[in-house]
Order: C-alpha cells, then structure tokens, then sequence
C-alpha cells in the first residue's frame, strides 16, 4: 500500500478534557506520523464552511457548536494506507458501536462529542489539509 496523508482533528471535546497527548499516542502507535499540528479556536464561519457537506442534517447546527466550543488540534498524518488506518484506529462515528481499543471507543461520550475526525477517501483528505495548512506548515 502506498503512503499516504490524510486530515485528523482532536475536537473541543476531547482538547478540554486535556486529551491531546494520549489520542496523539494511539495515532502514532498505529503508525502514523503527525507531519502537521496546530491548535485553533474555530470561528463559527471555518466550523461551517468545513462541515458544508452536512448543512442540511438536522445535527449541522449542534455540530457547529460543539466544534467552536473550544480549542481543536487540526493535524495531517502521513503513513502506509493513512486514510483507513486513521478511520480504523478512530472508531465508528457512534462510540457505542465503535470497536474495544479505538479512540471513540476509549475516549468519546456520545456521537456529537466523538473526540477526533478523520478524512474519509484521498479526495476529502486532499480538500480537508487545504482547507488547514499551508504547504510550507507540512513537514513530513
Ligand atoms: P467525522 O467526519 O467527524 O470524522 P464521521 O465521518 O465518522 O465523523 P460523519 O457522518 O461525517 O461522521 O459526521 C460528521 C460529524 O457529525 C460526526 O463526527 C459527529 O460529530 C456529528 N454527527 C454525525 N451524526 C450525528 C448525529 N446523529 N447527531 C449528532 N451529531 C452527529
Ligand atoms: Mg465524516
């Protein structure tokens, strides 16, 4: 498999239980390099423009809130098939169906404050690091 990047973020949640360093462990035990890192507060504007996708689901406005209700760390991961390793370590989007020793299994308290997102296909991840980083701020 090829080596990828994809794009991680700690959310509020999970920054405000001062759980930065332990998700970054499990990320780099699965074998993933953070090759980018920064903490942001999101405005209201980034956190909408980000999530457009999900505009139109009845969750978009409590996931709007919760990801400007405190610090995120936004991340790129480099590694071997990165874009599924992320998804695999992260865990079902709901941490009651997510598998035992995942980040949302170990971490999350509910499917609005799940503790990290990941990009999903090369196109997102592309489109999500963008959106974050500049390329100078991407040291691999
Ligand atoms: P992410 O995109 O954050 O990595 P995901 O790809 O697992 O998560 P998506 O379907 O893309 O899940 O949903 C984006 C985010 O919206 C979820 O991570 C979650 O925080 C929130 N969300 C999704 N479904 C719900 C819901 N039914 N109720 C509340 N929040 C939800
Ligand atoms: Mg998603």
């Amino acid at each position: 498999m090829a080596i990828e990047r994809t794009f991680s973020m700690i959310k509020p949640d999970a920054t405000k239980r001062n759980l930065t360093g332990a998700i970054t462990k499990m990320l780099e035990d699965a074998g993933l390099r953070v090759i980018a890192s920064k903490r942001v507060w999101m405005s209201k504007r980034e956190a909408e423009g980000f999530y457009a996708v999900h505009k139109e689901r009845p969750f978009f406005g409590e996931l709007v809130e919760g990801m400007t209700s405190g610090p995120t760390i936004v991340q790129v991961l480099e590694g071997e098939g990165a874009i599924l390793k992320n998804r695999e370590i992260m865990g079902a989007t709901n941490p009651a169906n997510a598998d035992e020793g995942t980040i949302r299994k170990t971490h999350a308290l509910s499917i609005g404050e799940n503790s990290v997102h990941g990009s999903d296909a090369p196109e997102t991840a592309a489109q999500e690091i963008k959106y974050w980083f500049s390329d100078t701020e991407i040291v691999g």
